[in-house]
């Protein structure tokens, strides 16, 4: 497999075209170890990178499943997140509280759930599952500081939005930035957790186009990207989320209930919905983060607010959720 080369960074392409549940990884090299930035890769690529360098370090941009799944294959480098996520590896209600997965009307089946995530061992190690990496990754690095990687200077460049404490590696000397999950796609930008925001999402899209980086490594599918490109491309992708937002309220307006906004495709196609029954929690937590927003911007959906939330047996923290960062000092 030939990889592409930025000075000591090799830019690791994912299974299946970087599609989720894979993501494209980074190596930075140096002359006494090696670090990788996320390691959804694949099972087959990680090894292979596990063989061949001394990878000491782990840098994961944020608790996503499909950034975090092959740390387990590098137990014995140091293993790093940002201070917002430690909790969430070790702690399967604050992952689920974050992520938005929590069902306060059904406890019962909820906690049969949990476990079969995230305590039972997977069947098929060569795939993305959450018990591998839970309780693995105690270490945190702090943002928008110059950190030393086996010689090469990088910045976690605090971008919240998809996550609370998503953020985006940048390496100044050779003009790069880890875009990650500011993904470029055509389904647009992902922010449907309980912790994700959509302004803050397009304030950190601004954030990524304030550094020098002339190159910019996307997490999914596209992969290396110059800056003229990424400029353009990220227009269109953040284009979306005003979209969306015109759907909902259109839809509101047309006077669809609850159970049919969500078919609405205002993320999701409606065939998708049917293969993959998880995708509905995601629906229903992107449609209330843009209903609240309406609210917010003058529209007169508060009442309408209240009656998803109902219809889905939801509380405003089943779409909300905020935590605080670990303390200021890293390790
Ligand atoms: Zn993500």
């Amino acid at each position: 497999m030939s990889f592409t080369k930025i000075g000591p960074l090799t830019v690791i392409p994912g299974e299946n075209g970087s599609r989720v549940p894979f993501s494209t990884s980074l190596l930075v090299k140096g002359t006494h170890g090696a670090a990788l930035i996320d390691c959804g890769s694949g099972y087959q690529v990680l090894n292979e990178i596990k063989n061949a360098y001394s990878v000491r370090s782990v840098y994961l941009t944020h608790y996503h499943l499909d950034h975090i799944w092959g740390a387990y294959l590098f137990k014995d480098a140091e293993l790093l997140i940002n201070p917002y996520d430690v909790k969430k590896l070790s702690d399967p209600e604050e992952l689920t509280k974050a992520s938005g997965m929590l069902n306060p009307t059904d406890p019962h089946n909820q906690e049969k759930w949990m476990k079969q995530l995230f305590e039972k061992p997977p069947e098929n190690w060569n795939r993305p599952h959450w018990q591998p990496v839970m309780n693995l990754v105690e270490k945190w690095y702090p943002y928008d500081q110059e950190l030393d990687v086996f010689g090469t200077k990088m910045v976690m460049i605090h971008a919240p939005g998809h996550t609370q404490g998503y953020c985006c590696p940048y390496f100044p000397e050779h003009g790069v930035l880890f875009a990650g999950d500011f993904d470029l796609t055509s389904f647009g930008p992902w922010y449907n957790n309980a912790d994700s925001d959509i302004d803050e999402f397009i304030a950190s899209a601004q954030k990524t186009l304030e550094t020098d980086a002339r190159i910019f490594i996307t997490s999914h599918q596209k992969g290396v990207v110059g800056r003229k490109e990424y400029e353009e491309k990220l227009k269109q992708y953040i284009g979306k989320i005003e979209e969306r937002e015109e759907k909902t309220r259109s839809a509101i307006k047309r006077g669809l209930v609850p159970s049919e906004i969500v078919y609405e495709e205002i993320f999701y196609y409606r065939e998708s919905h049917h293969k993959n029954p998880q995708l509905m929690i995601s629906e229903i937590v992107g449609i209330a983060k843009h209903i609240d927003r309406l609210v917010k911007n003058g529209e007169p959906f508060e009442d309408y607010f209240e009656e998803f939330l109902r219809y889905f047996g939801l509380s405003r923290e089943n779409i909300f959720y905020r935590s605080g960062p670990m303390g200021i000092m890293a390790q």
